[in-house]
């Protein structure tokens, strides 16, 4: 079994125990004998698993009563759609967004479909490596609300900070960092991350929602894309995705129960990633590591080698020693490692001492 070295950019590592449990549901469910691929929506089995899974993510994050937690489809992407969909059209304001990536410049190009769209800084210019400082923002206290992606997946940059105005609403896409470590989560009005990374499979995406910016939502729009759908139906309107939302839920019973919660998380991914960067770092001139020192990532480790035909004899040679997935994205190409929350520390390390052992044989 290849799992526990799986450094794939997502869909990604889920821990063992997740695994397993899942292998047994998919058989029969302890408690309704039957496979979970076979269970209703609407039976009172799935209301108890989205429940407990919505009260541990309040618990893990402290979300407070007044933000909606809800679990929909369509991915990241549709995000970037029904955001402005639902505050910018027709709000009379302007939307700001920051671009900081691949994943972050996907984002502006549905607003532009909606409203006013105005991007405060972009970082394509420069090949994306590295995150804009407070004061190179124009931001505008009037805006209907600022976009950013916390963590870029491609590029291997995590913002340390929180960009922004306390009265422009905040809305953050942490598909690739939530549940990886504590977030203010009351300094946002809405946060959304899929499941493929930390959270489960692929298949449900997490949307929090403050209340009160819910409330701001024009109405007439189409059922499935209005946020009051979901927030109405308690995420049941129509079919979801039951066997993604319970891996989720197992997910998030890990991470409490075996983990110990986000801050253990935390620690946790620090080693990690302090690892991996240290034997990218001892052998500089030959792993080049893609962003900016200040801004990298805890999940993704983007970088390269000196050449192509290099990198082509790394993954070959990493995939017969046991390492998967560690191809960059294809924007960028070159390599990746991603330490999302499932990836051991131990693989971590691993990884971090054949870097150093691939170097010596080739370098
Ligand atoms: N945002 C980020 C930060 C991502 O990493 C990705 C995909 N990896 C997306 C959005 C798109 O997600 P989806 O495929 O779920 O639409």
């Amino acid at each position: 079994m290849n799992n526990a070295m799986n450094f794939s950019g997502g869909p990604g590592a889920l821990p063992a125990s997740v695994l397993r449990e899942t292998r047994d549901a998919i058989e029969a469910l302890p408690e309704t004998g039957l496979s979970v691929l076979g269970m209703s929506h609407r039976s009172e089995w799935f209301r108890g698993v989205l429940d407990e899974a919505e009260r541990n993510l309040r618990a893990l994050l402290g979300i407070p009563a007044h933000y909606h937690v809800l679990f929909m489809q369509g991915g990241s992407s549709l995000q970037f759609s029904m955001l402005p969909m639902n505050f910018l059209r027709a709000s009379g304001r302007h939307a700001e967004y920051i671009v900081s990536g691949y994943w972050s410049a996907k984002a502006p190009v549905e607003a532009r479909l909606e409203g006013d769209t105005r991007v405060l800084w972009d970082g394509r210019a420069e090949g994306y490596r590295r995150l804009p400082a407070a004061d190179e923002l124009q931001l505008s206290q009037d805006a209907a609300y600022l976009h950013y992606v916390s963590n870029e997946t491609v590029e291997g940059l995590e913002f340390a900070g929180t960009p922004g105005l306390p009265e422009v609403p905040l809305v953050c896409d942490m598909s690739s960092n939530l549940l990886a470590a504590p977030i203010d989560t009351e300094r946002y009005a809405m946060i959304y991350a899929h499941a493929q990374k930390n959270l489960g499979p692929a298949g449900v995406t997490v949307v929090i929602l403050r209340d009160e910016f819910a409330r701001r939502a024009i109405t007439g729009l189409p059922t499935l894309l209005d946020y009051r759908t979901h927030i109405a139906a308690r995420s049941v309107y129509n079919t979801p995705p039951v066997f993604a939302i319970y891996v989720l839920m197992l997910v998030t019973r890990w991470l409490r129960d075996e983990v110990g919660g986000v801050e253990a998380m935390a620690a946790i991914n620090r080693a990690k990633a302090d690892a991996l960067y240290g034997a990218l770092d001892a052998e500089q001139g030959f792993y080049r590591v893609h962003g900016e020192r200040s801004c990298r990532s805890t999940m993704n480790v983007a970088f390269r080698l000196p050449t192509p035909e290099l990198e082509a004899h790394f993954l070959e040679t990493a995939r017969r020693e046991g390492f998967h997935g560690l191809e960059g994205h294809r924007s960028i190409g070159g390599l990746r490692a991603s330490l999302y929350n499932a990836v051991t520390l131990d693989a971590v390390n691993a990884l971090s001492e054949w870097l150093g052992e691939f170097r010596r044989r080739e370098g």
